[in-house]
Parts: structure tokens; C-alpha cells; sequence
């Protein structure tokens, strides 16, 4: 006999997945598509009609378990099919389907994939998905400018700011990033902020929610809606569109929710408004990559051409996909904790689409797309050619 939740769990992809009119609308809008060629699961209603008959016919153990984990976990959760079901066929929200079946595979001990369970034990010992110590941090601070640094409060036992930047855990621990928290902070310093960081921050649980681990996304939302509301922020100032969109979409424990912005939001308005003033422009061709879980999870577009206008000028050119349009990094879902199978990597694609328009600066906003896109650069042997920057990055340079 299931328990009931298990039973809840089934009938929810069932409804879900017995709605869908096999339009296969949603195929051409898939990065899989193009990054997959030869799997004949590839594609939405593929990923979600195998999950479907996996579950009805009891396709569960052995290799069939395996298969199904496998083809479940490919989906970067990118909402493309979302937005596409939404626009032409019934509107199944086919990611929430692929999440939940996730959930149902790890609780049936069938997922996540293996190399994601390290991800997961460091989360739930150490707050991050790296295996990092959570002491650490806050350790970011010494490696950059001094002077910048000094400006941050770092909130610990009751101390407040009206803004929390939420640095989240990429920023937090990879050396290679360095440059984005300290342009962060740079440029809220810059526009005169009262803001602080939070000393015992925790991962947003993003890995864990989009790898299908419920109860310990629940654990990491809980200690953050209680830390964040320790610090009276009006206002979370998200550095990583994974934590702006967990934070936004799916918190529902928030007792006063602050304000949730991503940091582009923020410093469009601020150049908007006059509070950031830009001093010199971008003088190479810049073009910009849409994180997914801005654009199209979030309908995020205009806040990163807003600063692009202003710090590059006629020097931006958009790539040919671009907004809803635009091609996943292929990152997201839990998919920068194991490695996938492709037959085209879909950051190489992306390099490519930047080079077509004669690039010389791929501006993104998201620090997984930020390390995507240059592996992309070094496995298509592009280095030299182009770069990666984060836009927060170059923003900090013309101020
Ligand atoms: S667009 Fe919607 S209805 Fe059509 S195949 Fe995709 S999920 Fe099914
Ligand atoms: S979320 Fe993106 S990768 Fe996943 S099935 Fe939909 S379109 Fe494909």
C-alpha cells in the first residue's frame, strides 16, 4: 500500500500529463533537441509521456528504473515548453511534471543520478552544494578591494539592513567568480545602499528542489525565510536568477515576504533613476545571454538591456535567439552536478550564435551560465576570440 502523498504525487503528473494533446508544439522550442540528437525521448512530451508509462506500467526497477531516472534528469527545467504549451496548445506546466517525477523517483530511491548525491549530502551538511565549509562563507570579502568590502555589513545576531544582497553559493565559493560579488558590491556601494549579507546564509535549495529532494529544499527555505527575516530587509537583492526565482516562486514560508529582485532589476532602476552614473562605455562588441530562470521562467528581458543600453550603447548587438527565444546554457535542473550525455553541447551552441554576430563579450547575469559559456569558449577552442563577463562586471567597470 503507497502512502498517501506518493498517491497525491501520481495523480498530480497523471492529470497533468493526460492533458497533453501530443501537439509536439513544444519539440522545436526544447534545447534538447538540438544538444540530443538520436534519443528518441528527447523533447517534452517525450520526457513526460516516458514518466507517465514508467509509472503506470510499474517500469520501475533495473535498467527500465535506470532508463526513465536518465531521461528525466536530462531537462535543464529551461520553461521553454511551459511558455510554448501556454501560447499554442492547453498549458501544461510541464516542468512542475518533470519536478514532481523527480521527487517520486528519489522517493522511490530511483533518482537523483549518482553524481548529484554528493551535491546533496554537502547541502544538507554544509548549506552548499560544493562540500565547502559554511564558515567560509563570508571568506569572498577578504579577496576583494578592501575599501569596497569594508561598506558591507555582514549581519550576524539580530544586526539589520534594509537590503540583503542573497549571494548564493557559486558566488560565495568559486575563485573564478571573484569578480562577480566584488562588482555586486561594488556597484551597490556605489549607489549608496544600506545593505548587508547575511554571515549564515544557506544555499537557496535550488539543487535540491530541481533534483527532487522536497524535504531538504524545505529544510534550506525554512532556515533562510528565518535568517532573512532576522535581518528586517525590506528587500532581497539576488545575485543568481536561481535564487531569485526560489526565492520568489517557491519560499511559502514567509511570514512578511520582503521585496524579491534580481540584481539586474535593481540596477536598472538605479541608472534609471540617476543613482548610478556611467562614467565611461564598453568599447568592444558586447551581446547578451538570457539566464533561463530570468528570461523565460521569469519574464525578466528588459532589466539587462536597460544597463546594456547604457554601458554599451550601438557596441550591443543582440545574438539571433534572443528573450523567449533564446538557447539555454544548459546548467540549469541540476545539471551542473553531473555530467550528461550530448551530442552537441549546448554552451558551444550558444558560443557559436555569439560569434555569428561578430561578439567579442558574451555579457550573461547568472554565474552557472557565466561557467557554461566559458567551457563552451574552451571546448569549441574559442579562447581569445571571446570572453564571458557578467553584466554586473562590466557595469562596475564604466562607473
Ligand atoms: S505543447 Fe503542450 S500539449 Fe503540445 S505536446 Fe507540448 S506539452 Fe503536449
Ligand atoms: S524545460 Fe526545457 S529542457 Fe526541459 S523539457 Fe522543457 S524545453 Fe526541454
Amino acid at each position: 500500500m503507497e502512502e498517501a502523498y506518493i498517491v497525491e504525487m501520481k495523480q498530480k503528473i497523471f492529470d497533468a500529463v493526460r492533458k497533453c494533446r501530443i501537439c509536439i508544439s513544444c519539440y522545436n522550442d526544447c534545447p534538447l533537441q538540438e544538444s540530443t540528437t538520436g534519443f528518441v525521448t528527447q523533447g517534452p512530451t517525450g520526457i513526460t509521456k516516458s514518466l507517465y508509462y514508467g509509472i503506470l506500467w510499474d517500469a520501475l526497477k533495473g535498467k527500465d528504473a535506470e532508463d526513465l531516472r536518465d531521461i528525466l534528469y536530462r531537462c535543464t527545467t529551461c520553461g521553454s515548453c511551459v511558455n510554448r504549451c501556454r501560447k499554442s496548445a492547453c498549458g501544461i506546466d510541464v516542468v512542475g511534471v518533470i519536478e514532481a517525477g523527480r521527487q517520486f523517483l528519489v522517493e522511490k530511491m530511483i533518482g537523483p543520478l549518482p553524481d548529484q548525491v554528493k551535491a546533496l549530502e554537502a547541502l544538507d551538511q554544509e548549506k552548499n552544494p560544493y562540500g565547502e565549509l559554511a564558515e567560509k562563507r563570508t571568506q569572498w570579502l577578504e579577496a576583494i578591494d578592501p575599501q569596497e568590502a569594508q561598506k558591507v555589513k555582514v549581519l550576524a545576531d539580530g544586526a539589520k539592513a534594509e537590503n540583503l544582497l542573497f549571494v548564493g553559493c557559486t558566488c560565495s565559493y568559486d575563485p573564478d567568480l571573484i569578480k562577480m560579488p566584488e562588482a555586486l558590491v561594488k556597484v551597490l556601494n556605489c549607489a549608496g545602499l544600506d545593505y548587508g549579507i547575511m554571515k549564515d546564509e544557506g544555499c537557496c535549495g535550488d539543487p535540491a528542489l530541481r533534483i527532487g529532494e522536497a524535504g531538504l529544499f524545505e529544510e534550506l527555505a525554512g532556515g533562510n525565510v528565518e535568517k532573512i527575516a532576522n535581518c528586517g530587509a525590506g528587500r532581497v537583492i539576488n545575485a543568481c536568477p536561481h535564487g531569485y526565482h526560489t526565492l520568489q516562486n517557491n519560499y511559502t514560508d514567509w511570514e512578511n515576504k520582503p521585496e524579491v529582485q534580481h540584481y539586474t532589476q535593481a540596477f536598472a532602476d538605479y541608472l534609471t533613476q540617476g543613482k548610478l552614473q556611467v562614467k565611461k562605455k564598453i568599447d568592444r562588441r558586447v551581446t547578451f545571454h538570457d539566464p533561463c530562470y530570468l528570461g523565460k521562467r521569469n519574464n525578466i528581458y528588459d532589466a539587462p538591456r536597460v544597463i546594456l543600453d547604457k554601458i554599451a550603447g550601438d557596441r550591443f548587438v543582440e545574438m539571433k535567439r534572443n528573450r523567449a527565444d533564446s538557447l539555454c546554457c544548459g546548467g540549469g535542473g541540476g545539471r551542473m552536478f553531473a555530467e550528461i550525455e550530448e551530442t552537441t553541447r549546448l554552451s558551444e551552441l550558444r558560443v557559436r550564435h555569439a560569434l555569428e554576430v561578430g561578439a567579442e563579450i558574451i555579457a550573461t547575469a547568472c554565474p552557472w551560465c557565466y561557467i557554461q559559456l566559458s567551457d563552451g569558449i574552451k571546448t569549441s577552442g574559442n579562447e581569445g576570440k571571446i570572453e564571458v563577463r557578467d553584466l554586473a562586471d562590466l557595469l562596475a567597470e564604466c562607473l
